[in-house]
């Protein structure tokens, strides 16, 4: 397809964005730094479909960054959208719908008794810390290195070269004394926090964790080790906060607590926090949790949490639109899209000789490249050989297909990616795999 006449190419448009906006863009990603080149801009989206402001379509592997299962602007949640706005879009007031969503969530997933709506996923793990710290009157964190929280300042935290070490700022702007109020392990290394228990344990309000990592690259966790981390915390008198922010109603209908309940290490975390799916690609997130800690967020209890824009109606009405719509159907169609568009690449990777492993967390999945042994942490993840991703990307966007701008990104699928959308994907996959070859 070629440019609209006279419109804007994407460059023209970066170039204008970078002087008006930080980088160009509003969250840094988005910025292709990582890949090079110069980031699309889009205009619309349908089904499995982005479309650039140049008029280019693509193939999308991105959906919003995982909120689109059912497809980008899937009639039903854009009629119960309009419904909504036409009724007003903001009203800063109790509202039914906030209700029924909360009561979605909370018919779906055992461990959330009550639940609390704010807008993004890092205010809702931003709250969620706060409560475990009023909940248990400790003030020390534990996160695993490569887990993504959000930008809240103690989140923000990197390990040092230390097995266990108190966190310093993974960000300018971090002060020292909240970063060392994080403890950083590796992730499904028990023995690690055990460490940590055992030595700081009256002190620990929380373990916070990815329910699967999805921000290094997909990282699942081993085997009853979310169990095992919620015994252990529990020994301490700490809690578990659960963040399915991006796994939340994409990897099932309970999310990935509900993948594991089905199973002998099922897990009951004390905290759980959702976004992305949860609003339908409107800011909808959420904290949820045991009645009794959740009832000690402001006004029943003295944790003070709020929020102008919270349980908007507008995005409430996307998240329940889009959680009533996603099927069993959709689940089954969300996995069988993933199996076959990892396998396809795995194959052509195969083909050109290029070592890799492909990582699954349910329907998300992603690549390590190079062999730098079995990937169950941050540090395995880093020796890949990530130089390969870029001329793949690229290969793969000119053929009009659009993969997460950076090798430690989940790719993501949706219902709508029927066999033509595939079909395309598969036909860009030989000429990428060759340019990662010879890379
Ligand atoms: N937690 C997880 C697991 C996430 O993946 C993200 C975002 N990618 C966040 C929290 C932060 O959510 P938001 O970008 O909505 O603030």
């Amino acid at each position: 397809m070629s440019a609209a006449q006279g419109a804007p190419t994407n460059a023209e448009l970066f170039l204008r964005a970078e002087a008006a906006i930080p980088g160009g863009v509003n969250s840094p990603v988005r910025a292709f730094r990582s890949v090079g080149g110069t980031p699309r801009f889009l205009v619309s989206a349908r089904g499995p479909y982005v479309t650039d402001a140049e008029g280019r379509e693509y193939v999308d592997l991105v959906a919003g960054w995982g909120p689109a299962i059912l497809g980008h602007a899937d009639p039903r949640v854009v009629e119960a959208v309009t419904d909504a706005a036409a009724r007003g879009l903001s009203f800063g007031s109790s509202t039914p719908a906030e209700t029924e969503l909360a009561e979605l969530v909370e018919a779906r997933i055992a461990p959330v008794d009550k639940l609390r709506l704010v807008s993004t996923g890092t205010e809702a793990t931003m709250s969620a810390i706060r409560l475990a710290r009023g909940f248990t009157g400790r003030d020390l964190l534990v996160k695993f290195s490569g887990h993504y929280h959000g930008h809240s300042d103690g989140l923000l935290a990197e390990a040092g070269s230390g097995l266990a070490t108190f966190a310093l700022p993974g960000s300018a702007g971090v002060p020292a004394g909240i970063a060392a109020l994080t403890l950083v392990v590796p992730y499904n290394d028990l023995d690690a926090l055990r460490a940590v228990f055992a030595e700081h344990g009256d002190r620990i309000a929380a373990v916070i964790t990815e329910a699967a990592a999805a921000n290094m690259g997909v990282v699942r966790p081993e085997p009853g080790f979310n169990r095992a981390l919620v015994e252990l915390a529990h020994a301490h008198g700490a809690l578990v906060i659960s963040d399915e922010v991006l796994t939340g109603f994409r990897v099932s209908a309970a999310g990935w607590w509900g993948l594991e309940a089905a199973t002998d290490d099922a897990y009951t975390p004390d905290l759980m926090t959702f976004g992305k799916v949860i609003g339908g690609g409107m800011p909808v997130a959420a904290l949820g949790g045991r009645a009794e800690i959740m009832d000690q967020l402001a006004p029943n209890g003295p944790v003070y949490q709020a929020g102008t824009l919270s349980g908007n109606p507008v995005a409430v009405a996307a998240g329940i639109a889009t959680l009533r719509a996603a099927d069993a159907a959709v689940y089954e169609r969300l996995d069988a899209v993933a199996a076959t568009i990892s396998t396809a690449v795995s194959d052509a990777l195969s083909a050109e000789g290029v070592a890799h492993r492909v990582q699954h967390a349910g329907n998300l999945f992603s690549f390590v490249f190079g062999d730098p042994g079995e990937v169950r942490d941050y540090a395995t993840v880093l020796r890949q050989e990530s130089w390969r991703y870029s001329p793949l990307f690229h290969a793969m966007l000119d053929a009009g297909v659009s993969l997460p701008p950076s090798v430690f990104e989940a790719w993501f699928v949706t219902a709508a990616h029927d066999d033509s959308a595939i079909a395309r994907v598969l036909d860009a996959l030989p000429g990428a795999a060759r340019a990662a070859a010879s890379a």
